[in-house]
């Protein structure tokens, strides 16, 4: 037998599965799975890029001073306490290689999302779930579920892939319950697309628990970029960069999201579109019987009747080249996410979904 064995809790980690990408035969097929920005980057991201080729045999800066001073610009951040990684994912990493570990308790919520699990497990930790109350995140369950091990507390707001948020004083509630040794993580993948809501920055500026998670990957349209970002205490930001690798981000990375970030006409293009097609194809859908919660983000979790009915859509979309995703792992078997798409896109999907609704299999 070998001795060669990983460290307790690898071996429970069911890799991250991405959305579908292409269906077999299928040429035009349209990608709804992974709540990617239909238009791309905006132009001003793409010559960033571009120029990047050039200098593309120096290394990076490891201090991501220019990209930070963009953020915090654009945010009305503090630049000295925002850090940047690979992905939001990557600064998730961190926080549990920094806080969590052999011992200690993460908790999530029963719809939350899958990277929280995968990366206490990695850090040795043991994840808690806590349920949700109709699909939104419960704080009184939260803070039942905290006990002296817990050490961090993910919360997704909107949330992915129920599309529910809950509000300024209940996150603010849920900050000032937790034990005294445990940080709360907000992660605002989807805070852009939400009017008048900063990610919960204020509450990183009034405590000195609470730390802010940001994205590219959503609004801005750069998922293959691989940007993300954090914000939160000096001291919390301190130990981040310490497990942070020097040369995390690339050069063209830095470059491109820097020029993304300070583009605002496409950010709020990109905003205003999604929520009308948003509100568009949630009307369409409930038309044919398909409910769904009012989403802040840029997808719907469509409800359908039972497991087998949904599974029986899914596969009535794929034969006309629809890509969702399926959200049986997300504990939500009976529902399919549908990213909220283009204009063609969204009336694809709908006319579909009604066609199915109607008999069509
Ligand atoms: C998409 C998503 C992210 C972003 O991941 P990146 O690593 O930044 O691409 C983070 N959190 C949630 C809830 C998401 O849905």
């Amino acid at each position: 037998m070998t001795q060669i064995t990983p460290r307790p809790g690898i071996m429970e980690i069911a890799p991250y599965q991405g959305g579908q990408a292409r269906i077999e035969g299928v040429r035009d097929a349209v990608k709804l799975s992974s709540n990617e920005n239909p238009y791309g980057p905006g132009e001003a991201a793409i010559e960033a890029f571009r120029r990047a080729a050039y200098d593309l045999h120096r290394y990076p800066p490891t201090d991501h001073a220019a990209l930070r001073t963009a953020i915090a610009e654009v945010h009305g951040l503090d630049a000295a306490r925002i850090i940047c990684g690979v992905g939001s994912d990557e600064i998730i990493h961190f926080l549990c290689q920094a806080y969590a570990g052999s011992g200690a308790e993460v908790i999530h919520t029963e719809h939350g999302f899958a990277m929280y699990r995968i990366s206490a497990l990695v850090s040795g930790a043991t994840p808690v779930e806590v349920p949700e109350r109709d699909r939104v995140t419960d704080v009184d369950a939260i803070l039942a579920a905290c006990t002296e091990a817990t050490r961090l507390v993910f919360i997704a707001n909107p949330n992915n892939p129920t599309g529910t948020m809950i509000g300024e004083a209940e996150i603010a509630r849920l900050a000032a319950g937790l034990p005294a040794q445990a940080i709360l993580v907000l992660d605002g993948a989807y805070a852009e697309y939400v009017e008048d809501y900063d990610g919960g920055a204020g509450l990183v500026e009034t405590c000195d628990n609470v730390v802010m998670t940001r994205t590219f990957s959503k609004l801005y349209g750069l998922g293959g970029m691989r940007v993300g970002w954090g914000y939160g205490p000096a001291a919390i930001i301190d130990v981040l960069d310490r497990v942070r690798g020097p040369f995390n981000l690339s050069s063209a990375a830095l470059a491109t999201a820097e020029a993304a970030v300070r583009d605002r006409a496409w950010a709020e293009k990109c905003r205003a579109d999604n929520a009308r097609m948003r509100t568009w194809l949630a009307g369409a859908l409930a038309e044919h019987g398909v409910p769904s919660d009012v989403s802040m983000a840029n997808f719907i979790l469509a409800r359908f009747a039972d497991v087998e009915e949904a599974e029986a859509c899914d596969a009535y979309l794929k034969s006309q080249g629809l890509i969702v995703r399926r959200v049986a792992g997300y504990k939500l078997p009976e529902c399919l996410r549908i990213t909220v798409g283009d204009e063609a896109s969204c009336r694809r999907v709908a006319h579909a979904v009604g066609q199915f609704k109607g008999g069509a299999r």
